[in-house]
């Protein structure tokens, strides 16, 4: 048996209660937390244990990212003035020329600076597949793999082209059936239903105005069919507001509820603009919800109503989105974000740092369907746990750790574990060469831009 120790931190467990131990311990043995508790843990404990001394340090639940784009890593900087269709607009011919290769190097890169930032956890939507792209998932799975992460992987598409009334170019689309074949192969290929599972996949036609409404019905069978979650952008615009109700005569919930696209295997992204009665129906389906705040700014898009989402008992995760719509890829600074954000919206009591914690660990655990393994600190639980320095000069003496990490500047890892498996330490990744995939990144995002 191998066993870890982690003494000495503030230890946030993000259990029901919301229990925190100043000076706590957490024990794991074979990568799964056996003890939680005050003080140091006993001598007997800690014999022949690893020893992580975290005095000076805040330890939390691993964070778990709901939403993001990793190939996106390869298309930074683009589009920096627009709003989503504009932006959209401007990005598809781009990305219409990826393959599993750009893919790979791009996601490598988005989930070594999620690493860094605390995340433990990665929900990635892919949904751009040209025609002789090789094997995209794979090429994401294997990325996971060589960072060390937790991988839940979406098959996503696009078959709803300009000629039909859709967003996308009608190159950047396929055709429904091809999009369900191949959503099938990669549930087949690489979805593991086990306890502990590092790859999870799910199915996710891109959006209400990219998608056929054919493809969104069939997509919702075939997963429940597969016994794997459904993921989409939802009610993320005005735009999309305008366009469901000109060409469905319907909100995006209400189009998407006639599909089958509402219930507790069902997360959305964005929900920025969900009305009373839509953010009900999903409390009352158990869909979940990905507030993306530094993405939703980035666009223009609104501020996501987190507190009525959270007091109807929505679950709601916290997610980046993809890249050339947050620069930073940090899952840790979108605490910071949402905290800030939601006070902006709602008022300042509207989200407090504790709120947004645990939307970022048992709120995206729960959006998963993960909330049995990880999301908190809690015996028989995954040791996917972040222990977060706060004693350097932008912390030290602060009067609440967890407020560090919620208000302050994002905290060095002194340790991330995913699993038991250390991925960080001491700021660094140790699962990768840094260098290397940043290197790599940049190659990859020139000679994307270069096959345009
Ligand atoms: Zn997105």
């Amino acid at each position: 048996m191998s066993r870890i120790v982690i003494v000495g931190g503030y230890v946030a467990t993000v259990d029901a209660a919301g229990a925190e131990h100043d000076g706590g311990h957490v024990i794991v043995d074979d990568g799964v937390i056996t003890a939680v508790g005050a003080g140091r843990a006993d001598a007997a404990a800690r014999a022949g244990a690893e020893v992580i001394n975290a005095s000076g340090c805040l330890v939390t639940p691993g964070l778990v990212n709901t939403h993001h784009h990793l190939y996106q890593w390869l298309t930074r900087g683009y589009a920096q003035d627009s709003i989503l269709f504009d932006w959209l607009t401007s990005l598809y011919p781009l990305w219409s020329q990826i393959d599993a290769g750009l893919t790979g190097a791009g996601a490598a890169g988005a989930m070594a600076v999620l690493a860094r930032s605390g995340c433990t956890t990665v929900g990635d939507h892919h949904y751009i597949f040209p025609r002789g792209s090789g094997d995209i998932v794979g090429a994401i799975v294997e990325a996971a793999s060589s960072i060390g992460v937790r991988l839940h992987a979406t098959r996503g598409s696009m078959d709803l082209g300009r000629s039909q009334g859709g967003l996308p170019p009608d190159f950047a689309v396929e055709t429904t059936d091809a999009a369900l074949a191949a959503s099938q192969t990669a549930v087949e290929r690489y979805h593991d239903a086990s306890f502990g599972s590092l790859v999870r996949v799910a199915i996710a036609p891109c959006s209400p105005f990219s998608v056929t409404a054919d493809l969104l019905r069939e997509a919702a069978v075939l997963a429940r069919s597969l016994g794997v979650r459904l993921h989409t952008h939802a009610s993320e615009t005005v735009e999309e507001d305008a366009y469901c109700l000109e060409r469905f005569h319907m909100s995006p919930t209400e189009y998407l509820g006639s599909l089958g696209w509402l219930g507790d295997d069902v997360w959305m992204a964005h929900g920025v603009h969900l009305d009373e009665p839509a953010i009900a129906r999903y409390a009352a389906t158990g869909t979940g919800v990905a507030h993306c705040p530094s993405s939703n700014a980035r666009l223009a898009a609104g501020i996501a109503p987190v507190r009525a989402l959270l007091d109807a008992g929505v679950a709601v995760g916290l997610g980046v989105d993809g890249a050339a719509s947050n620069e930073s890829g940090q899952l840790g600074v979108e605490i910071r974000e949402s905290v800030l954000m939601n006070r902006l919206r709602t008022g300042s009591d509207s989200m407090s740092v504790r709120d947004a914690l645990r939307v970022a660990t048992m709120g995206g655990a729960r959006v998963l369907g993960r909330q049995a393994e990880i999301g908190s600190l809690e015996p028989g639980k995954l040791a996917d746990i972040a222990v977060w320095k706060i004693d350097g000069v932008e912390h030290a003496g602060i009067l609440d750790p967890v407020a560090a990490l919620g208000l302050g500047a994002l905290p060095p890892l002194k340790r991330l574990l995913v699993g038991g498996r250390t991925v960080v330490s001491d700021a660094t990744l140790v699962t990768a060469e840094e260098g290397l995939v940043a290197e790599r990144v940049a190659r990859a995002s020139r000679e994307l831009a270069e096959r345009l």
